[in-house]
Protein backbone atom coordinates (compact mmCIF):
# COMPACT_ATOMS: atom_id res chain seq x y z
CA UNK A 1 0.00 0.00 0.00
CA UNK A 2 1.51 3.00 -0.67
CA UNK A 3 1.56 6.39 2.04
CA UNK A 4 -1.50 8.20 1.58
CA UNK A 5 -3.67 10.97 2.64
CA UNK A 6 -7.36 11.00 3.70
CA UNK A 7 -9.76 13.58 3.75
CA UNK A 8 -13.85 13.06 4.87
CA UNK A 9 -15.55 15.84 2.71
CA UNK A 10 -18.85 16.65 4.51
CA UNK A 11 -20.78 18.57 1.71
CA UNK A 12 -20.57 18.55 -2.16
CA UNK A 13 -18.26 22.01 -2.48
CA UNK A 14 -16.27 20.62 0.43
CA UNK A 15 -15.34 17.51 -2.07
CA UNK A 16 -14.97 19.45 -5.43
CA UNK A 17 -12.48 21.39 -3.53
CA UNK A 18 -10.43 18.64 -1.28
CA UNK A 19 -10.23 16.90 -5.43
CA UNK A 20 -8.74 20.43 -6.92
CA UNK A 21 -6.36 21.42 -3.96
CA UNK A 22 -5.12 17.51 -4.26
CA UNK A 23 -4.92 17.67 -8.28
CA UNK A 24 -4.28 14.82 -10.36
CA UNK A 25 -2.82 11.97 -7.46
CA UNK A 26 -6.48 13.01 -5.81
CA UNK A 27 -9.10 10.29 -6.19
CA UNK A 28 -12.85 10.03 -5.01
CA UNK A 29 -13.23 6.93 -2.27
CA UNK A 30 -16.65 5.60 -2.41
CA UNK A 31 -17.30 2.24 -1.42
CA UNK A 32 -13.12 1.49 -1.97
CA UNK A 33 -13.54 -2.08 -3.88
CA UNK A 34 -11.97 -0.75 -6.70
CA UNK A 35 -9.82 2.23 -5.44
CA UNK A 36 -8.26 0.66 -2.72
CA UNK A 37 -7.48 -2.37 -4.43
CA UNK A 38 -5.48 -0.16 -6.98
CA UNK A 39 -3.49 1.62 -4.41
CA UNK A 40 -2.40 -1.42 -2.32
CA UNK A 41 -1.32 -2.72 -5.97
CA UNK A 42 0.31 0.62 -6.83
CA UNK A 43 -1.58 0.26 -9.88
CA UNK A 44 -2.46 4.30 -9.71
CA UNK A 45 -0.28 6.64 -7.91
CA UNK A 46 -2.96 8.14 -5.52
CA UNK A 47 -1.68 11.38 -2.66
CA UNK A 48 -5.43 11.85 -1.72
CA UNK A 49 -8.41 9.39 -0.96
CA UNK A 50 -11.57 11.96 -0.56
CA UNK A 51 -14.16 9.84 0.71
CA UNK A 52 -17.86 11.25 -0.21
CA UNK A 53 -19.73 8.85 1.54
CA UNK A 54 -20.43 11.19 4.57
CA UNK A 55 -22.21 13.71 2.13
CA UNK A 56 -26.24 13.49 2.91
CA UNK A 57 -27.03 14.08 -0.65
CA UNK A 58 -24.97 11.11 -1.48
CA UNK A 59 -26.49 8.66 0.43
CA UNK A 60 -30.08 9.50 -0.58
CA UNK A 61 -31.85 7.30 -2.81
CA UNK A 62 -35.64 8.45 -3.65
CA UNK A 63 -37.95 6.67 -5.78
CA UNK A 64 -40.69 8.98 -6.89
CA UNK A 65 -43.14 9.49 -9.06
CA UNK A 66 -40.62 11.07 -12.22
CA UNK A 67 -38.09 8.50 -11.23
CA UNK A 68 -35.16 6.95 -9.28
CA UNK A 69 -32.46 8.78 -7.78
CA UNK A 70 -29.21 6.99 -6.50
CA UNK A 71 -26.59 9.04 -4.40
CA UNK A 72 -23.06 8.18 -5.41
CA UNK A 73 -22.50 6.67 -1.63
CA UNK A 74 -25.60 4.08 -1.44
CA UNK A 75 -24.13 0.95 -1.16
CA UNK A 76 -25.71 -1.45 -3.61
CA UNK A 77 -27.16 -3.72 -0.96
CA UNK A 78 -29.86 -0.82 -0.57
CA UNK A 79 -31.01 -1.03 -4.09
CA UNK A 80 -31.37 -4.45 -4.68
CA UNK A 81 -33.08 -4.62 -1.53
CA UNK A 82 -35.80 -2.41 -1.81
CA UNK A 83 -38.96 -4.03 -3.53
CA UNK A 84 -40.02 -1.54 -5.64
CA UNK A 85 -36.91 -1.22 -7.59
CA UNK A 86 -36.76 -4.92 -7.74
CA UNK A 87 -40.11 -4.59 -9.28
CA UNK A 88 -39.62 -1.56 -11.40
CA UNK A 89 -36.20 -1.04 -12.39
CA UNK A 90 -35.54 -5.19 -12.75
CA UNK A 91 -32.16 -4.97 -14.38
CA UNK A 92 -30.09 -2.58 -12.22
CA UNK A 93 -31.22 -4.62 -9.15
CA UNK A 94 -30.90 -7.92 -10.95
CA UNK A 95 -26.75 -6.47 -11.50
CA UNK A 96 -26.16 -5.10 -8.42
CA UNK A 97 -27.29 -8.02 -6.74
CA UNK A 98 -24.45 -10.09 -7.95
CA UNK A 99 -21.53 -7.87 -7.60
CA UNK A 100 -18.81 -9.03 -5.82
CA UNK A 101 -20.66 -10.60 -2.62
CA UNK A 102 -22.67 -9.41 0.43
CA UNK A 103 -19.00 -7.83 1.88
CA UNK A 104 -19.00 -5.68 -1.31
CA UNK A 105 -22.42 -5.34 -1.48
CA UNK A 106 -22.43 -3.60 1.55
CA UNK A 107 -19.61 -0.88 0.31
CA UNK A 108 -19.53 -0.31 -3.49
CA UNK A 109 -21.47 1.83 -5.35
CA UNK A 110 -23.08 1.91 -9.13
CA UNK A 111 -21.16 5.57 -9.04
CA UNK A 112 -18.05 3.24 -8.23
CA UNK A 113 -19.21 0.71 -11.15
CA UNK A 114 -19.44 3.20 -13.39
CA UNK A 115 -16.37 5.99 -12.81
CA UNK A 116 -14.13 3.14 -12.67
CA UNK A 117 -15.15 2.56 -16.09
CA UNK A 118 -14.36 -1.22 -16.63
CA UNK A 119 -15.40 -2.82 -19.32
CA UNK A 120 -17.11 -5.68 -17.85
CA UNK A 121 -18.70 -3.35 -15.02
CA UNK A 122 -21.84 -5.10 -14.36
CA UNK A 123 -23.72 -2.25 -13.70
CA UNK A 124 -23.09 -0.01 -16.69
CA UNK A 125 -25.31 -2.40 -19.14
CA UNK A 126 -27.96 -1.60 -16.70
CA UNK A 127 -27.73 1.77 -16.44
CA UNK A 128 -27.56 2.67 -19.84
CA UNK A 129 -30.72 0.32 -20.62
CA UNK A 130 -32.50 2.39 -18.08
CA UNK A 131 -31.99 5.69 -19.09
CA UNK A 132 -29.39 6.78 -16.53
CA UNK A 133 -28.21 10.08 -16.31
CA UNK A 134 -25.61 11.08 -14.01
CA UNK A 135 -25.27 14.99 -11.81
CA UNK A 136 -21.57 15.32 -12.02
CA UNK A 137 -20.19 18.33 -9.61
CA UNK A 138 -17.02 20.03 -10.25
CA UNK A 139 -15.53 23.60 -10.07
CA UNK A 140 -18.13 25.09 -12.58
CA UNK A 141 -21.15 23.86 -11.30
CA UNK A 142 -23.26 20.42 -12.15
CA UNK A 143 -24.02 19.01 -15.54
CA UNK A 144 -26.38 16.49 -15.97
CA UNK A 145 -24.00 13.99 -18.83
CA UNK A 146 -26.50 10.69 -20.20
CA UNK A 147 -24.44 7.38 -18.61
CA UNK A 148 -23.87 6.06 -22.13
CA UNK A 149 -21.66 9.25 -22.81
CA UNK A 150 -19.84 8.54 -19.08
CA UNK A 151 -16.78 6.09 -19.83
CA UNK A 152 -14.25 6.31 -22.61
CA UNK A 153 -12.11 3.28 -22.29
CA UNK A 154 -10.51 0.89 -20.09
CA UNK A 155 -10.17 2.88 -16.52
CA UNK A 156 -11.20 6.50 -18.52
CA UNK A 157 -14.11 8.63 -18.27
CA UNK A 158 -15.25 12.41 -19.01
CA UNK A 159 -14.46 13.60 -15.40
CA UNK A 160 -12.77 16.85 -15.31
CA UNK A 161 -10.57 17.71 -12.20
CA UNK A 162 -12.24 18.74 -9.53
CA UNK A 163 -15.39 16.55 -10.93
CA UNK A 164 -17.69 13.90 -9.17
CA UNK A 165 -20.86 12.40 -9.90
CA UNK A 166 -23.07 13.01 -6.85
CA UNK A 167 -25.96 11.16 -8.30
CA UNK A 168 -27.62 8.74 -10.91
CA UNK A 169 -31.29 9.08 -11.95
CA UNK A 170 -33.19 7.15 -14.11
CA UNK A 171 -36.83 7.82 -15.33
CA UNK A 172 -39.64 6.35 -14.28
CA UNK A 173 -40.59 3.57 -16.65
CA UNK A 174 -43.33 3.94 -19.10
CA UNK A 175 -46.32 1.46 -18.34
CA UNK A 176 -45.83 -1.89 -19.87
CA UNK A 177 -42.45 -1.54 -19.57
CA UNK A 178 -40.15 -4.01 -18.20
CA UNK A 179 -35.88 -5.08 -17.69
CA UNK A 180 -33.67 -7.68 -16.90
CA UNK A 181 -30.33 -8.04 -16.76
CA UNK A 182 -27.76 -11.38 -17.06
CA UNK A 183 -24.12 -12.50 -17.00
CA UNK A 184 -22.55 -15.35 -17.85
CA UNK A 185 -19.51 -16.27 -15.37
CA UNK A 186 -17.66 -19.82 -15.13
CA UNK A 187 -18.03 -19.91 -11.95
CA UNK A 188 -21.61 -19.37 -9.64
CA UNK A 189 -20.42 -15.90 -8.10
CA UNK A 190 -17.66 -13.73 -7.03
CA UNK A 191 -16.62 -13.61 -11.04
CA UNK A 192 -15.69 -11.00 -13.61
CA UNK A 193 -18.31 -11.38 -16.39
CA UNK A 194 -17.10 -12.98 -19.47
CA UNK A 195 -20.39 -11.45 -21.48
CA UNK A 196 -23.01 -9.38 -19.49
CA UNK A 197 -26.41 -7.71 -21.16
CA UNK A 198 -29.10 -5.64 -20.39
CA UNK A 199 -32.17 -4.74 -21.77
CA UNK A 200 -35.36 -2.52 -21.20
CA UNK A 201 -38.42 -2.42 -23.34
CA UNK A 202 -42.22 -0.97 -23.89
CA UNK A 203 -44.83 -2.92 -25.40
CA UNK A 204 -48.29 -1.63 -26.97
CA UNK A 205 -50.06 -5.15 -27.25
CA UNK A 206 -47.14 -7.26 -28.21
CA UNK A 207 -45.89 -4.68 -30.56
CA UNK A 208 -42.45 -3.30 -29.28
CA UNK A 209 -42.44 0.36 -29.23
CA UNK A 210 -39.37 1.55 -27.36
CA UNK A 211 -36.09 -0.82 -26.14
CA UNK A 212 -32.59 0.00 -25.03
CA UNK A 213 -29.74 -2.75 -24.97
CA UNK A 214 -26.70 -3.21 -23.16
CA UNK A 215 -23.59 -5.34 -23.25
CA UNK A 216 -20.29 -5.43 -21.96
CA UNK A 217 -16.80 -7.42 -22.00
CA UNK A 218 -17.53 -7.29 -25.77
CA UNK A 219 -15.51 -3.69 -26.33
CA UNK A 220 -12.91 -1.49 -24.69
CA UNK A 221 -16.04 0.28 -23.07
CA UNK A 222 -19.69 -1.01 -22.30
CA UNK A 223 -21.70 -0.51 -25.74
CA UNK A 224 -25.31 0.98 -26.03
CA UNK A 225 -26.18 -1.40 -28.81
CA UNK A 226 -29.01 0.85 -31.12
CA UNK A 227 -28.85 -1.72 -33.88
CA UNK A 228 -30.44 -4.10 -31.35
CA UNK A 229 -32.97 -1.96 -30.81
CA UNK A 230 -33.59 -0.94 -34.78
CA UNK A 231 -33.94 -4.49 -35.31
CA UNK A 232 -36.97 -5.03 -32.70
CA UNK A 233 -38.67 -1.19 -32.44
CA UNK A 234 -42.05 -0.99 -34.32
CA UNK A 235 -42.43 -4.26 -34.76
CA UNK A 236 -44.36 -7.12 -32.99
CA UNK A 237 -42.05 -9.51 -30.39
CA UNK A 238 -41.69 -12.93 -32.35
CA UNK A 239 -39.07 -15.56 -32.27
CA UNK A 240 -37.61 -14.27 -35.82
CA UNK A 241 -37.70 -10.34 -34.39
CA UNK A 242 -35.73 -11.36 -31.11
CA UNK A 243 -33.44 -13.50 -33.45
CA UNK A 244 -32.76 -10.46 -35.39
CA UNK A 245 -31.97 -8.32 -32.33
CA UNK A 246 -29.74 -11.05 -30.78
CA UNK A 247 -27.86 -11.33 -34.19
CA UNK A 248 -27.18 -7.40 -34.23
CA UNK A 249 -25.79 -7.86 -30.43
CA UNK A 250 -23.18 -10.11 -31.80
CA UNK A 251 -22.39 -7.88 -34.82
CA UNK A 252 -21.81 -5.31 -32.56
CA UNK A 253 -19.80 -6.88 -30.08
CA UNK A 254 -15.86 -6.39 -30.76
CA UNK A 255 -14.43 -8.60 -27.93
CA UNK A 256 -10.88 -9.85 -27.34
CA UNK A 257 -9.50 -12.85 -26.56
CA UNK A 258 -8.17 -13.17 -22.81
CA UNK A 259 -7.93 -15.58 -20.33
CA UNK A 260 -12.00 -15.56 -19.44
CA UNK A 261 -13.13 -16.32 -23.00
CA UNK A 262 -12.47 -16.19 -26.74
CA UNK A 263 -13.61 -13.69 -29.79
CA UNK A 264 -16.02 -16.44 -31.10
CA UNK A 265 -17.28 -17.56 -27.12
CA UNK A 266 -18.17 -14.12 -26.31
CA UNK A 267 -19.91 -13.29 -29.77
CA UNK A 268 -22.13 -15.66 -29.57
CA UNK A 269 -22.30 -15.22 -25.81
CA UNK A 270 -23.93 -11.70 -26.82
CA UNK A 271 -26.75 -12.78 -28.78
CA UNK A 272 -27.59 -15.51 -26.38
CA UNK A 273 -27.74 -13.31 -23.80
CA UNK A 274 -29.40 -10.72 -25.33
CA UNK A 275 -32.71 -13.25 -26.47
CA UNK A 276 -32.42 -13.91 -22.88
CA UNK A 277 -33.19 -10.44 -20.87
CA UNK A 278 -35.03 -9.89 -23.83
CA UNK A 279 -37.83 -12.87 -23.34
CA UNK A 280 -37.52 -12.30 -19.62
CA UNK A 281 -38.03 -8.10 -19.97
CA UNK A 282 -40.91 -8.82 -22.03
CA UNK A 283 -42.79 -11.29 -19.59
CA UNK A 284 -42.18 -8.62 -17.11
CA UNK A 285 -44.04 -5.92 -19.55
CA UNK A 286 -46.21 -7.75 -20.21
CA UNK A 287 -47.19 -8.34 -15.95
C1 LIG B 1 -13.86 -9.18 -4.41
C2 LIG B 1 -14.39 -8.22 -5.44
C3 LIG B 1 -15.41 -8.65 -6.27
C4 LIG B 1 -15.92 -7.79 -7.24
N1 LIG B 1 -16.92 -8.24 -8.06
C5 LIG B 1 -17.41 -7.42 -9.02
C6 LIG B 1 -18.45 -7.89 -9.88
O1 LIG B 1 -18.96 -9.01 -9.77
N2 LIG B 1 -18.89 -7.03 -10.85
C7 LIG B 1 -18.40 -5.78 -10.99
O2 LIG B 1 -18.85 -5.05 -11.88
N3 LIG B 1 -17.41 -5.31 -10.18
C8 LIG B 1 -16.92 -6.10 -9.20
N4 LIG B 1 -15.93 -5.63 -8.37
C9 LIG B 1 -15.42 -4.28 -8.55
C10 LIG B 1 -16.08 -3.21 -7.62
O3 LIG B 1 -16.63 -3.80 -6.45
C11 LIG B 1 -17.20 -2.45 -8.35
O4 LIG B 1 -16.70 -1.84 -9.52
C12 LIG B 1 -17.84 -1.38 -7.45
O5 LIG B 1 -19.10 -1.02 -7.96
C13 LIG B 1 -16.98 -0.13 -7.30
O6 LIG B 1 -17.69 0.79 -6.48
P1 LIG B 1 -16.99 1.52 -5.26
O7 LIG B 1 -17.99 2.43 -4.67
O8 LIG B 1 -16.35 0.55 -4.33
O9 LIG B 1 -15.85 2.35 -6.04
P2 LIG B 1 -14.44 2.88 -5.49
O10 LIG B 1 -13.50 1.77 -5.34
O11 LIG B 1 -14.65 3.77 -4.32
O12 LIG B 1 -14.03 3.78 -6.74
C14 LIG B 1 -13.75 3.22 -8.00
C15 LIG B 1 -13.23 4.30 -8.94
O13 LIG B 1 -14.25 5.24 -9.24
C16 LIG B 1 -13.94 6.52 -8.70
N5 LIG B 1 -15.19 6.99 -8.10
C17 LIG B 1 -15.95 6.35 -7.17
N6 LIG B 1 -17.08 7.02 -6.94
C18 LIG B 1 -17.03 8.12 -7.73
C19 LIG B 1 -17.91 9.21 -7.94
N7 LIG B 1 -19.07 9.31 -7.28
N8 LIG B 1 -17.56 10.15 -8.83
C20 LIG B 1 -16.39 10.06 -9.50
N9 LIG B 1 -15.51 9.05 -9.36
C21 LIG B 1 -15.84 8.10 -8.47
C22 LIG B 1 -12.82 6.29 -7.70
O14 LIG B 1 -12.00 7.43 -7.56
C23 LIG B 1 -12.08 5.13 -8.34
O15 LIG B 1 -11.25 5.60 -9.37
C24 LIG B 1 -15.40 -6.47 -7.37
C25 LIG B 1 -14.38 -6.02 -6.51
C26 LIG B 1 -13.88 -6.89 -5.55
C27 LIG B 1 -12.79 -6.40 -4.63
Amino acid sequence: MQALKYARAASVDEAVKLLQEGGPTARVLAGGTDVIVMARERRRHIELFVDIKHIDELMQMTDGADGLRVGAGVPLYQIYGDANITKTYSALAEATHVIGGTAIQGRATIGGNLANASPAADSIPAQFVLGGVATIAGPSGRREVPVTEICTGPGQNILQPGEFIVSIFFPRPAAHSGSAWERFIPRNEMDIAVVNAAVALTLDGETVTAARFGLGAVAARTLFVESAAAAIVGKPLTDATIAAAAAAAREAATPIDDMRGSIKQRKHLAGVLTEHVLRKAAERARA
